[in-house]
């Protein structure tokens, strides 16, 4: 068993799982860097943790998949023998209105963002609870609680997210493990850089603090929610938003 951490970190071969990846590595996690396609990505990750004296593996997971992921977290457990963090950040956008929107990118966005965080938690918790500790932190959105136009299917599955966290804390706080949500705004990575300029000018606009989040600034509330000094912290939704969504 290891005597590090171990936190796995679903969508981590880019944008703010990458930077979480990163950032708990540095607070002494080993770190398990799950993608589903970019796999040079996830294995640049991997040598940047390496490179700054972390420890962190690649892993291949579709968190759609279900038995993808019963088969994922089985070999983490039998290799590692636990698992104390797990954030569920993997997720896609379909962005249509909502007239225009086809039933299946209803569908996948559901399926990544919502089951594939069911998915993984249904996983964990089993060994969470023999452990009699761990740390869930699950990716939302503002737009989960303020709805977008153009974004019904990602705000649907982000307000599930939140009911998802806030039912799993109820189910396992009187085990030690804590469920909590993050929900960024606008944060600069590769899921934004598909915004028009002038919908990037508004939306900045609309920003109390007049300009998009990085990656890192969400790392670091993730990382916290990890940390023991969380542990009377649960069933929580934290905004990291530059004041959009108070
Ligand atoms: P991103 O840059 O588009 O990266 C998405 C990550 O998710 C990639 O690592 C990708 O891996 C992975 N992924 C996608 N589908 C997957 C699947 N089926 N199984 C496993 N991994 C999968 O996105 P991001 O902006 O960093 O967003 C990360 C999270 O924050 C998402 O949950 C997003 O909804 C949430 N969020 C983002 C913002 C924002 O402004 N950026 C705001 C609010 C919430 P591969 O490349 O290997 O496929």
């Amino acid at each position: 068993m290891s005597d590090k951490k171990v936190a796995v970190v679903t969508g981590a071969s880019r944008g703010i799982g990458k930077a979480i990846a990163l950032e708990l590595a540095r607070n002494g996690a080993l770190v398990i860097i799950n993608y589903n396609g970019s796999v040079e990505k996830a294995e640049q990750v991997r040598s940047l943790i390496e490179d700054e004296g972390g420890e962190a593996v690649i892993e291949q997971c579709n968190v759609a998949d279900y038995e993808a992921c019963e088969e994922f977290f089985r070999t983490v457990i039998k290799r590692y023998g636990k698992i104390d963090i797990l954030v569920n950040n993997a997720g896609i956008t379909k962005d249509d209105l909502v007239m225009r929107m086809s039933k299946d990118d209803f569908a996948q966005v559901i399926d990544v963002n919502l089951k594939g965080t069911f998915n993984c938690i249904r996983q964990v918790s089993r060994q969470m609870l023999k452990q009699r500790s761990g740390r869930i932190i699950n990716l939302a959105s503002v737009v989960g609680i303020s709805g977008n136009a153009g974004q019904a299917n990602y705000a649907a599955s982000k307000a599930g997210v939140i009911g998802l966290t806030k039912s799993v804390a109820k189910e396992l706080a009187s085990r030690g493990i804590t469920a909590n949500a993050v929900a960024p705004g606008f944060i600069e990575t590769d899921m934004t850089e598909a915004l028009s300029e002038s919908v990037k000018e508004h939306t900045a606009e609309m920003i109390p603090m007049k300009t998009f989040g990085r990656p890192e600034d969400v790392a670091k509330a993730v990382a916290f929610l990890a940390s023991d000094e969380a542990g009377y912290i649960t069933g929580q939704v934290l905004c990291i938003d530059g004041g959009m969504a108070m």
